[in-house]
C-alpha cells in the first residue's frame, strides 16, 4: 500500500498532502512553555501531541529538527502589551531572581515532559538568550516601513501590512474591523499606538521592571511574538515546514508571527501550520478560579475531588491518544477508567503477542484480516496523525491475540509471518510512534531491583554473622532462604544467589 502523509493545515483550512521543502528533511517549530508556573495538563496535551507527530515523521524516515523553545521573557500578564511580565511578577512573588523562576519552572517541565516519556526537541532556545536577533528583527520591520517608534517602544503597524498584504487575519480568520473593536477595551498604552490592533515588537521598560537590555530605542524588552519569529527564523530558516501550538496561540500570538516573518523578509514562515485543540474538565474549560482544574500530581497520587482513584502518567497519556488532536479532550473520571482498561488489555495483549516463537500452518482468512487492519492503522497515522483511529485498529487485533491464547480453534494456525508482522506494528505504534511504555514491566523492574537490593543485605547480614561465629543466625537465614526457593552459593568472589 502507498500511503501519503496529509495535514489539517490551519492556515488554509484544509487537509493537504505533505511535501517538505526540501526532500528528506522537515523543520517544526512548536511554541513552547513559558515557564512561570507549573506546567498544567493541557500544556501537556498539546506537547504530547507534537511528540507524537515527531515520533511519526521520524518513524517515515525524515531527517527532523525540531525546534520547541522556552519563553522567558515578554509574555505579558495580559497576553497583549499591557501589564507585569509573567516571569517578572511571578518573581517578585516568590522573591527570587527572574532566571531562578525560569530554572525552576523549565526543570518542572522537563520533568513532566520525562514521566510523559516524549523525546527531546532537536533544540530548545530561550528568548532571552537571542535578545540580539530579535533587535536586528526590529531594526528590519522598522526599515521595511512595517514598524514605527514611539517613546522608545516599536510597534507593528497592522494597517500598514494589512493594506499591503492580504495575508493579516488569514490563520485566525479575523479582519482588521473586528480587530479594533476587540481590542477596544484595552486602552492603556494605546495612546502611542496608531491604532488598536498594533502590537508592541520592542517596549520600553519602565523603573519596575525587572528583565530589560539595551537597545536602539530604549532600555527595553522584547514583544512576545518576536521571539519565535526570530528564533525559528535562526534555527530553520524564513521559511520552513511545520508551525504548530495549541489553537488558543492563534490569535494574537501566531497571526503577530506570520506578520513580523512577512514584515522582515517578504516571505511567509511556514508552509503547514497545525493546532492542537483545548483540554477540558467534566466539559468545561479546566480553570484553577472556576475550582475545575487538576494537576498532573494530582492525576498521579490521586488527590482530588474529581477522581475517585490515582491514575499512572502511561494511562493518562493512553487516554489522551484516544482522541484526535484537534478534538477537544474532557478530563472525567469515567473516562479515565475507560482508558486504564482500555491501557491495560493492550499492553497485556501485547505482552503474550510479543513472547510468541514461530507460527501454525496458515489461516487465510484470519491473516486477510489481519494484514487489513495493520494497513489501515498505517493509513490512519498517515491521515492527520489519527491516534485514536490507528489505536482502534490496534483493539481490534486483540481479541485475534487472545484467542491465540486461549488456543481457540482456527487461531492456533496463524502463521510466523502474520505473527512477526503483529509484533513489528504492536511494538512500533505503541512504544516508537505512542511512545507508551509498559508501565507492568518498569514496575516489575523496580519490585526486581528493590529485591536485588534485599539479598545484598541479608547476604552482608549473613556474613557478619559467620564472621562473629553466629552459627545460629547464618543457618537460620540459609534455611529460610531454601525454603523460599533461593539458594545462596559460597565462592571466592563472594556469595551468590540464584531463585529456583
Ligand atoms: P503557555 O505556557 O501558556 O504559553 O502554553 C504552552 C502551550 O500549551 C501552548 O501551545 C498552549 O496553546 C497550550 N495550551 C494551553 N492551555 C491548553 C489546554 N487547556 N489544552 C491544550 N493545550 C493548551
Ligand atoms: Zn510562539
Amino acid at each position: 500500500m502507498n500511503h501519503e502523509l496529509s495535514i489539517q493545515n490551519s492556515l488554509t483550512r484544509q487537509k493537504e498532502k505533505f511535501v517538505p521543502l526540501k526532500e528528506g528533511f522537515i523543520g517544526m517549530y512548536v511554541c513552547g512553555p513559558t515557564v512561570y508556573s507549573d506546567v498544567h495538563l493541557g500544556n501537556c496535551r498539546t506537547f504530547v501531541s507534537f511528540d507524537v507527530m515527531y515520533r511519526f515523521l521520524l518513524h517515515l524516515g525524515y531527517k527532523v529538527r525540531y525546534v520547541r523553545n522556552i519563553t522567558d521573557v515578554g509574555h505579558l500578564v495580559d497576553d497583549a502589551d499591557t501589564g507585569d511580565d509573567k516571569i517578572g511578577e511571578r518573581a517578585k512573588l516568590e522573591q527570587l531572581e527572574p532566571m531562578e523562576v525560569v530554572q525552576k519552572y523549565s526543570n518542572g517541565f522537563h520533568e513532566m515532559m520525562d514521566i510523559f516519556n516524549t523525546r527531546k526537541p532537536s533544540i530548545e532556545p530561550r528568548a532571552t538568550g537571542h535578545i540580539m536577533e530579535q533587535i536586528e528583527m526590529v531594526e528590519t520591520i522598522l526599515a521595511n516601513g512595517l514598524a514605527y517608534e514611539k517613546n522608545g517602544s516599536v510597534y507593528f503597524d497592522t494597517i500598514k501590512f494589512a493594506s499591503t498584504h492580504d495575508e493579516y487575519g488569514k490563520l485566525s480568520g479575523r479582519v482588521i474591523d473586528e480587530l479594533l473593536v476587540e481590542t477596544r477595551d484595552d486602552l492603556k498604552n494605546q495612546d502611542e499606538k496608531n491604532h488598536p490592533s498594533d502590537f508592541a515588537i520592542w517596549m520600553r521598560a519602565d523603573e519596575s521592571h525587572l528583565m530589560k537590555w539595551e537597545s536602539p530605542w530604549s532600555i527595553g524588552f522584547p514583544g512576545w511574538h518576536l521571539e519565535c519569529s526570530a528564533m525559528s527564523t535562526k534555527y530553520l530558516g524564513e521559511q520552513f515546514d511545520i508551525h504548530g501550538g495549541g489553537n488558543d496561540l492563534k490569535f494574537p500570538h501566531h497571526e503577530n508571527e506570520i506578520a513580523q516573518n512577512i514584515g522582515a523578509c517578504n516571505c511567509s514562515p511556514a508552509k503547514y501550520w497545525i493546532h492542537t485543540n483545548m483540554l477540558l474538565m467534566n466539559g468545561r474549560k479546566m480553570s484553577k478560579s472556576d475550582n475545575n482544574s487538576i494537576t498532573p500530581d494530582q492525576l498521579f497520587s490521586g488527590d482530588s475531588e474529581h477522581i475517585t482513584k490515582a491514575y499512572s502518567p502511561m494511562v493518562v497519556k493512553f487516554f489522551m491518544l484516544q482522541s484526535h488532536y484537534g478534538s477537544t479532550l474532557d478530563l472525567t473520571d469515567a473516562a479515565l477508567l475507560a482508558g486504564e482498561k482500555g491501557y491495560k488489555k493492550i499492553m497485556e495483549a501485547n505482552r503474550y503477542l510479543q513472547g510468541l516463537a514461530g507460527g501454525g500452518s496458515g489461516n487465510a482468512e484470519l491473516e486477510t484480516k489481519i494484514q487489513e487492519l495493520i494497513d489501515q492503522a498505517v493509513a490512519d497515522m498517515h491521515d492527520d496523525f489519527n491516534t485514536p483511529k490507528a489505536l482502534s485498529r490496534l483493539f481490534e487485533l486483540v481479541p485475534i491475540i487472545n484467542s491465540h491464547k486461549d488456543g481457540k480453534d482456527g487461531f492456533d494456525t496463524i502463521s510466523a509471518e502474520a505473527i512477526s508482522a503483529m509484533q513489528e506494528t504492536f511494538k512500533v505504534y505503541l512504544f516508537d510512534i505512542f511512545g507508551l511504555q509498559d508501565e507492568f514491566e518498569t514496575e516489575g523492574n523496580a519490585i526486581a531491583d528493590k529485591f536485588s537490593g534485599l539479598m545484598e543485605l541479608i547476604i552482608d547480614i549473613r556474613k557478619d554473622a559467620r564472621t562473629e561465629k553466629n552459627w545460629g543466625t547464618s543457618d537460620k537465614i540459609r534455611d529460610k532462604l531454601t525454603e523460599l526457593d533461593i539458594q545462596l552459593k559460597d565462592g571466592k568472589e563472594g556469595t551468590h544467589w540464584t531463585l529456583n
